[in-house]
């Protein structure tokens, strides 16, 4: 158990890390971020996103799958705070995907059951299913379970877990607020990339996942997300800070925690990638108190 000065001073350090010197947290909107808190910023309204003209095909885009282009896709002109353009991919392999009715958390664990779909289960210790609010309106995707995850059996515990946890606090959020869950459910051995027949067996269930919680923002944490959403022909490097239309949600692939551990100079571009995601759902950065200082 990390203490409370330590929890404190990680934080700090992450806000100065991100060149936020003074923090606050606003708890008007209500301890949780359950639907129900956000009202004024329910999907149609005019403090996200909006769908413009269609600008052009994108032929970049591919079936996550079979690599082929997707058909029909657009690009849509649109405006976030002014400026920001969203890109609605249509269809997706998500969208494709057969809707199960009226769908629980509990009907797809008991579908994954001991799984053996695919060879990630050869070495696996824990299905890593997935875990938070399953009313969460913010959903965090990562690749897959690393070594800490495949032990305790919970998406995002390790190092990289330890950060992605300081980046939902600094959005003035808890864990337990969010959803967060992995493309592939069972740890790829020696934490390689998860192989594309892998992403596609196991995608199935995060797609259900989604189509339950059916949050409102869903952020891709680095390229494997992204391909597994949005199609194997986008990078996360062209794609960063952009908003995505996905089927009703607005999705924004950002750097996985794992990269910032390496290359701690891109938080800076992740945190003005989760401020976008932010001023969507209406959330206030967060507030750490300071002790007060003594007088000189
Ligand atoms: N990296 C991921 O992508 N997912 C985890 O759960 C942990 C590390």
């Amino acid at each position: 158990m990390i203490d409370e000065p330590s929890r404190v001073a990680a934080w700090l350090q992450y806000f100065a890390d991100l060149g936020i010197s003074s923090t606050y947290r606003d708890r008007r909107a209500g301890p949780g971020f359950g639907r129900e808190t956000f009202k004024a910023t329910s999907r149609g309204d005019s403090s996200g996103p909006q769908s413009g003209t269609v600008l052009a095909s994108n032929e970049r885009l591919r079936d996550p799958i079979t690599a082929s282009p997707l058909p029909a896709r657009t690009v849509l002109a649109a405006h976030f705070a002014g400026s920001r353009s969203v890109v609605s991919l249509s269809p997706t392999l998500f969208e494709a995907a057969d809707r199960v009715e009226d769908d629980t958390f509990e009907k797809i664990r008991e579908t994954i059951g001991d799984c053996r779909r695919c060879r990630l289960h050869e070495h696996r210790t824990n299905i890593v299913f997935g875990v938070g609010s399953p009313r969460a309106q913010l959903v965090f995707i990562g690749e897959g379970p690393g070594r800490d995850e495949d032990i305790q059996g919970e998406p995002f515990v390790g190092r990289a877990g330890k950060l992605l946890t300081q980046m939902i606090e600094a959005m003035g959020l808890r864990r337990e607020d969010v959803y967060i869950c992995n493309v592939v459910k069972c740890r790829p051995p020696e934490n390689r990339t998860p192989e594309k027949d892998e992403m596609a067996t196991c995608s199935q269930f995060l797609f259900r996942q989604l189509d339950v919680i059916r949050p409102k923002a869903i952020v891709c944490l680095g390229a494997v997300a992204v391909q597994a959403l949005l199609g194997a022909g986008t990078g996360i490097t062209k794609t960063r800070g952009q908003w995505f239309d996905f089927r009703g949600a607005r999705l924004m692939p950002t750097y996985h925690p794992a990269y910032l551990l390496r290359n701690p100079a891109a938080k800076t571009e992740v945190w003005k990638d989760l401020q976008q995601v932010m001023a969507f759902l209406g959330l206030e950065p967060a507030r750490v108190r300071r002790s007060p200082q003594p007088r000189a």
